[in-house]
């Protein structure tokens, strides 16, 4: 069937979201023509535990950061839903409903190297066509024989794109909001106002992922 749209996805914590994912998603955008890009914040991520800010927090921060972009979109599918937020029930969920709809995951260098340790990395990989894009840290020689390597075991189609680089991480953001260092310039200044009026990032709490609810969202601290 011809698909007539070119849809991006970008997932990830957004832990919080900051001009990393943001030049890299306006840079699939323009390379590949596509006619939106979403942001899925994911639920409860499978594979992380560490200070971090709830579901709708992250949901709400990359709401503010996005606004000014129409082609941006951000989807609360993973956060709604119950369990841990896997890619491969996103896109499966995604690609039923809209079936004229050609998906273009994007994902950093780190994170396309890890695919093989994803959720039935098989499936995913049938079920939408990859972008890595460039991220500091990570060789491109080591990429490009991972990127191989992947395509030849679960025959997926995988693009590397090489965009300015930023070396900014969630992980570094969050880590200034706990020492009382400026992150100014890393993300977009709502966001970083967001983060000082709610007092986001200031403790470690392991547990917060864990016991949020959806009536979590209400309770004001
Ligand atoms: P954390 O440090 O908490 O892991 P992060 O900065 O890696 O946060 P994520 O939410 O984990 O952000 O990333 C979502 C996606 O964006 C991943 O595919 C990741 O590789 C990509 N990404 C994040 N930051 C950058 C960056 N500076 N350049 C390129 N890609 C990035
Ligand atoms: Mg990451």
């Amino acid at each position: 069937m011809m698909k007539n749209r070119k849809v991006g996805i970008m997932g990830g914590t957004f832990d919080p979201i900051h001009l990393g994912h943001l030049v890299v998603a306006n840079e699939v955008l323009n390379m590949y023509k596509l006619d939106e890009i979403i942001f899925i914040p994911a639920g409860i991520p499978p594979h992380k535990i560490g200070i971090g800010a709830s579901s709708w927090d992250r949901y709400l921060m990359v709401n503010m950061a996005t606004l000014s972009n129409a082609k941006f979109k951000v989807s609360d599918i993973e956060i709604n839903n119950p369990g841990k937020s896997y890619t491969l029930n996103t896109l499966r969920e995604l690609t039923k409903l809209y079936t004229d709809t050609e998906f273009y995951f994007i994902t950093g260098t780190d994170a396309v190297i890890d695919l093989p340790n994803w959720h039935e990395p098989q499936e995913v990989l049938s079920l939408c066509k990859f972008i890595a894009v460039s991220r500091p840290g990570i060789s491109k020689e080591k990429v490009e024989c991972k990127i191989i390597e992947i395509k030849n075991k679960f025959n997926g189609d995988i693009e590397l794109l090489q965009v300015p680089m930023l070396q900014i991480s969630s992980t570094d953001i969050r880590d200034r909001f706990k020492k009382g260092i400026s992150a100014k310039y890393m993300l977009p200044e709502s966001v970083e106002q967001y983060i000082i009026k709610n007092k986001l990032y200031l403790e470690n709490n392991n547990d917060f992922w864990w016991n949020e609810n959806k009536a979590g969202k209400f309770i004001i601290s």
